[in-house]
């Protein structure tokens, strides 16, 4: 094949997968075909580094064996039943991910925005049945810059304007304060606050890292005022930051973690609130419920990557490597980048405005072969795969480094 015909092949299917979507995403120009571990492959057979793991959706990296035949072998036998019908993969995954949580209970969904949906409704169940709260009174505190998904109830306490703007009237009961900022939050809390939503670290705001102390301080605060703590951990958890749960860095545990992306491989959708049958067991039946939530691929699919986080190993990887990782980008300060905040394998790169926007640097990176994502215009976020090699990774930071400096 020639170059042009290489060059036209790709150019083809992106305008043909252009023309026929909502523009609600911005893609860069790859039309991937295929892809293993931490490499993709495009359709015209040019490799690129996934810098970006599906927003850490693949933390196990693409195609992991042992999740593959898992998926393989599930999807030959069930698939669903509705929740109408107990399964026999389900025991084993509520089993499973409640011991990785040390909670009693778990209440499967399949996207991240229905879990954290859940949660909120578990939280005003909680608040209304065991708190005492009056009728339709109930508040939920968030922080500023949060990313919890885009039901019209999650972006109206957004502050995104573009995740937000035109999509109101908006639900009522949710109060916004300043992330990392511990006296605001406890000042926020009235009679009426069932609980406290929170990123530990916040993904998409570009891999925010709260202060020291803080989490410990959001926990010792919400026990003390009898308000419930929700940790969405949808991108922070599942081993992106070296442990287990980013909340762990601060031996912080939640009420409910609200799970999502990994926990489902990169195969299926499975998303899930894990709390304690005090907080859970507020629901009935009858008062919430999902076709697909729990369904039997998924539990398949998810008890094997509760089984692939078990051990411990993928969690002391991304620890491991964060070493490398953060002096690498730490190297890039004042060439080319003004800030960077890493915790395990995933990172916040804050582009010098000098050197162009975020996506003008991710378009330089594909053309390198390597794929990461801008999030707020100069900011880059890196999430590579768990299971990246330290060879791979470090090529992926060289052609960072070419591109900024
Ligand atoms: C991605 C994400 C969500 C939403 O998950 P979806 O599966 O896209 O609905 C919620 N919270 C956080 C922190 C996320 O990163």
């Amino acid at each position: 094949m020639t170059a042009s015909t290489i060059d036209t092949s790709a150019a083809r299917e992106f305008d043909r997968a252009e023309a026929r979507t909502a523009h609600n995403y911005h893609p860069l120009p790859v039309v991937v075909a295929h892809a293993e571990g931490a490499w993709m492959t495009d359709v015209d057979g040019r490799r690129y580094l996934d810098l970006l793991a599906g927003y850490s959706a693949l933390n196990f990296g693409h195609s992991h064996p042992r999740l593959l035949e898992v998926a393989h072998a599930q999807l030959d036998k069930l698939t669903l039943t509705s929740r109408a019908f107990v399964h026999d993969q389900f025991a084993d995954f509520t089993a499973k991910l409640g011991d990785l949580c040390g909670k009693d209970l778990v209440l499967p969904m399949n996207t991240g925005a229905e879990a954290v949906e859940t949660a909120i409704k578990v939280m005003r169940k909680w608040g209304y049945q065991v708190k005492g709260i009056a009728t339709d009174q109930a508040e939920i505190i968030v922080a500023s810059g949060n990313f919890h998904g885009r039901t019209t109830t999650i972006v109206g306490f957004s502050d995104d304007p573009d995740a937000r703007d035109d999509f109101g009237p908006f639900a009522p009961g949710f109060v916004t304060v300043p992330y990392g900022d511990l006296g605001a939050l406890e000042a926020a809390i009235t009679p009426r606050t069932a609980g406290v939503l929170i990123e530990p670290i916040q993904g998409e705001g570009g891999v925010v890292i709260p202060p020291p102390g803080y989490l410990a301080g959001v926990r010792e605060v919400t026990l003390r005022e009898n308000v419930l703590l929700a940790a969405d951990e949808i991108q922070a958890g599942l081993g992106r930051t070296g442990r287990t749960f980013a909340c762990d860095h601060e031996d912080v545990v939640p009420d409910l973690y609200v799970l999502g992306k990994a926990l489902g491989g990169g195969i299926v959708p499975v998303s899930a609130v894990v709390a304690d049958r005090d907080v859970l067991g507020v629901l009935k039946p009858g008062q919430h419920g999902s076709t697909f939530g729990g369904n039997a691929l998924a539990c398949a699919v998810g008890s094997a990557v509760v089984d692939l986080l078990a051990p411990g190993d993928f969690q002391r990887r991304a620890d491991d490597m964060s070493v490398m990782l953060r002096e690498r980008l730490e190297s890039l300060v004042g060439r080319g980048v003004v800030g960077v905040r890493v915790r395990g394998l995933w990172a916040g790169i804050d582009i010098d405005p000098a050197v162009g926007s975020g996506r003008q640097v991710c378009e330089a990176l594909m053309a390198r072969g390597v794929l990461a994502k801008d999030t707020h215009g100069s900011t880059i976020r890196l999430a590579p795969p768990l299971v990246i090699s330290e060879d791979d990774l470090g090529w992926g930071l060289d052609q960072l480094a070419a591109v900024v400096g």
